[in-house]
């Protein structure tokens, strides 16, 4: 009998079972990962939870699929053509970008690479109905796709460390690539999430000051925001929070803002409009759905600018890899975390980060560390 590899597989918002698939076998441009860990985050939770189906249309994804995008674990087997390609040999430690481009279609070829119109991406866009099915981390085995790209990671650091990284990778993008964040910023970061933890210490390494993060309600994560080192963290109504940034400004508010809140936060937009300074940036990452991003109105006024921002290209990727020397990212890379075996999967969605105060869940298909 065929060997069989099990896989969490969500087949619709709330429904998480683990299924077993045909071990796949490996074409010569191709490669096989044993993964050792894959994070679950804000995404994966707004995906079990959309029994509106808004968000999964936003972000183009159908069900059912094997959930995990960030991932790392050990190449497991790999073809002749992408030992070369890859320059990687069995065994090798790797962590994964998410997407997977097509390299042929107009927008690749002008480098407009999120624009891909081949868009494929591990633990999100891919055919999960058909053959060889094991496309998302929450898998004891996940195909590498001959278009992979991989970072080479080092024996030392634990596994939720390495999926960690993958936030700054993200925070990269968004500050200091597409926000232009420098020495002359003042940021305000709406969240505290994953994300927003990644975003503050991304901003303190780029030198902005202060770093403000605004938390929608009191919990255990306002302190880790003072621990990962925001120079203050507010809470409170939109006038409360507005003064308090003014204070700390000295009236001169916030040349950047970035929203990582959740999807459903749709008053975020009106008071990150309020905190903006005259010319200010919004970097906007959380998508709001459904409904009409509230505030606008004030950006004529203030001529401020809206950048649009979504995950992070495979250079961001390799500069977070090199997180893992810096102490400047060391608090971040010791977050709490919630340890899960494969089997445990819906468990892990079923109960909320926020009720642990941990970033992100980490499930090891193949046995707990
Ligand atoms: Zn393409």
């Amino acid at each position: 009998m065929a060997e069989m590899v099990p896989a969490a597989l969500m087949r619709a918002p709330g429904v998480l079972e683990i299924d077993e698939f045909p071990m796949p076998s490996v074409d010569a441009d191709a490669g096989l990962l044993r993964v050792e860990a894959t994070g679950l985050v804000g995404a994966d939770y707004e995906f079990y939870t959309d029994y509106d189906g808004a968000f999964a249309e936003a972000v183009r994804i159908s069900y059912p699929f094997i959930p995990g995008h960030i991932v790392t674990g050990r190449i497991d087997k790999l073809g002749s053509i992408a030992h070369e390609r890859w320059k990687l040999q069995e065994g090798d430690r790797v962590l994964l970008q998410y997407n997977v481009l097509c390299n042929y279609c107009a927008e690749c070829m002008r480098g407009e690479l999120h624009a891909c119109e081949n868009l494929k991406g591990y633990g999100l866009w891919f055919d999960f109905g058909s053959p060889p099915y094991l496309w998302g981390g929450a898998a004891k085995f996940m195909m590498l796709h001959p278009n992979t790209k991989m970072v080479r990671i080092p024996e030392g650091p634990d596994a939720a460390s390495v999926l960690l990284l993958e936030r700054f990778a993200d925070a990269a993008n968004w500050l200091l690539e597409l926000g232009q964040l420098t020495v002359r910023d003042r940021i305000v970061i709406m969240g505290t999430g994953a994300l927003a933890q990644a975003a503050v210490t991304v901003a303190k390494m780029a030198g902005a000051y202060p770093v403000i993060a605004v938390a929608r309600s009191s919990s255990g994560r306002i302190e880790q925001m003072r621990h990962l080192g925001a120079d203050h963290v507010f809470t409170g109504s939109q006038d409360e929070v507005a003064s308090a940034v003014a204070e700390v400004t000295n009236g001169r508010m916030a040349s950047v803002v970035v929203d990582v809140t959740r999807r459903d936060a749709l008053d975020v937009t009106a008071l990150a409009m309020e905190v903006l300074a005259y010319r200010g940036r919004l970097v906007q990452v959380a998508l709001k759905v459904p409904g009409p991003m509230q505030g606008i109105d004030n950006m004529m006024t203030k001529e401020v600018s809206i950048i649009g921002a979504q995950g992070h290209e495979f250079q961001h990727l390799e500069w977070a890899a090199t997180c893992l020397d810096r102490p400047e990212c060391a608090t971040y890379l010791a977050s709490k975390v919630t340890s899960y075996a494969l089997e445990d999967t819906k468990a892990a969605l079923d109960r909320p980060l926020t009720l642990d105060g941990a970033t992100m869940a980490v499930v090891y298909p193949n046995g707990m560390p």
